[in-house]
């Protein structure tokens, strides 16, 4: 189970800022998941200490020179981190609800590599990256953005961070679908009315309710997520339906 996380960034204040964020950096405020960061200035010789520079054969931007992350990298390694390196990229794998899972459950600790600028120079990709995770097909500024999100996704599931931990099984994606739609107090709020059946305290036909909304609206909204579910969850997609959710 997932234990520890090391970042390395330019922009250390981003990822310390992830401690205050909700339950997930409550986890790591209280230590439940060390956090460490690493800037590759930090490990940079010239006055300058620039960890950047024009790219060769020309062109616009500037890429991360190699050795202050090689060095920010074997550091953290040498103080325990991961000897997986994960750089997140828009060129990488897509990061999904089965991966947060996959990683929350079966890594001891994530080394996560942001970029910046037009990114890292392509030799310490090919000696030292072991995976690349993208959070989707655009392009940000920074990886430290997309290392929160994949963080954030993954410390969630870790036992005691949620307080219901049955909440993240019902989640959109974890079982395939999408989630079924959520109501609270008052009952009636502008004259939209909270579905009867929730007010029957008749748990079955409930659970029967929720199950055919989560189906009926991953159909519309995700049809390509429905080739994956159970074929008992598929049968309570109503066939070309649109399915009305006002009360
Ligand atoms: N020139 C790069 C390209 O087009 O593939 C994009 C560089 S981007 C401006 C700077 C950094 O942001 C990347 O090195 C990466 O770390 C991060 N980044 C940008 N988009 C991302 C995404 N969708 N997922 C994960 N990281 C991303």
């Amino acid at each position: 189970m997932l234990r520890r996380i090391d970042v390395i960034t330019l922009f250390p204040d981003w990822v310390q800022s992830f401690r205050d964020l909700g339950l997930t950096g409550k986890a790591v405020s209280s230590g439940e998941v060390l956090l460490k960061v690493w800037n590759p200035r930090e490990f940079t010789r010239d006055p300058h200490r620039s960890v950047d520079d024009r790219p060769y054969g020309g062109g616009p931007g500037m890429v991360m020179r190699p050795e202050p992350i090689a060095q920010a990298v074997e550091a953290a390694i040498a103080d325990g981190a991961s000897q997986t390196v994960s750089y997140l990229s828009p060129q990488g794998q897509c990061f999904t609800q089965a991966d947060a899972s996959d990683l929350a459950s079966h890594r001891e600790s994530l080394l996560l590599l942001c970029g910046r600028y037009e990114g890292i120079d392509e030799r310490v990709i090919e000696e030292m990256v072991d995976e690349e995770w993208s959070v989707g097909d655009y392009v940000l500024s920074g990886g430290e953005p997309a290392a929160m999100i994949l963080m954030d996704a993954v410390i969630r599931l870790l036992p005691g961070v949620l307080g219901h931990p049955e909440s993240a099984q019902n989640d959109s994606f974890s079982s395939g679908l999408l989630d079924y739609p959520h109501y609270t107090r008052p009952e009636c709020w502008r004259e939209r009315s909270v579905p009867e059946v929730l007010l029957s305290g008749d748990h079955a036909k409930i659970e029967q309710w929720r199950q055919l909304q989560a189906t009926s609206r991953t159909a519309q909204r995700r049809p390509d997520l429905i080739e994956n579910v159970a074929p008992s969850a598929e049968e309570n997609i109503p066939s070309g339906s649109i399915h009305c959710l006002k009360g």
